[in-house]
């Protein structure tokens, strides 16, 4: 691999790259925080083939954006959840009618869209960590702005 192939890899923020170990280090929270955090549906990191967890830079900056609503802004787990899980997914993916009544994420709002059991066919076998409902809307600054923009249209 030349070096501008490396530099390429190095560059590319969805690239997973980070052991939990590492992960945790870097963020000053312990293993269990993070385990935690991704019970909780507000993470999903990647798993290599035996299972290990992986990050990315992106997922390095959603846990800091985590950290500063839990530090600076005084929201609990509970909080960000219910947040990020109210995103009105089925219009950002544009999903048709058909799909909304059968979606969990539609009906529910207790949970992020990507982790409710019974998803609408434009969901089924999509890799969620690709999707812009969780890479750019969110996140603690792009939910207002997708918000402000959509609201503009509306
Ligand atoms: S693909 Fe995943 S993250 Fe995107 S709207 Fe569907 S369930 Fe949510």
């Amino acid at each position: 691999m030349n070096s501008q192939n490396i530099q390429n890899r190095l560059n590319d923020k969805t690239r997973p790259m980070f052991t939990i170990g590492v992960t945790a280090d870097l963020i000053g929270v312990s293993v269990h925080t993070l385990r935690m955090y991704e019970n909780e549906g507000l993470i999903l990191p990647s798993r290599t083939q035996s299972q290990r967890r992986l990050y990315s830079h992106s997922d390095i900056e959603r846990l800091q954006c985590i950290r500063a609503m839990i530090e600076e802004r005084g929201f609990n787990l509970a909080g960000i959840k219910g947040m990020i899980s109210m995103a009105p997914c089925w219009e950002i993916k544009g999903c048709s009618k058909a799909d909304q009544q059968i979606c969990d994420a539609y009906h529910h709002a207790l949970e992020p869209c990507w982790v409710v059991k019974t998803k609408g066919g434009e969901c089924v076998d999509t890799d969620c960590t690709d999707c812009p409902v969780y890479t750019e809307v969110t996140t603690c600054h792009n939910m207002k702005t997708y918000l402000k923009e959509h609201w503009k249209h509306a």
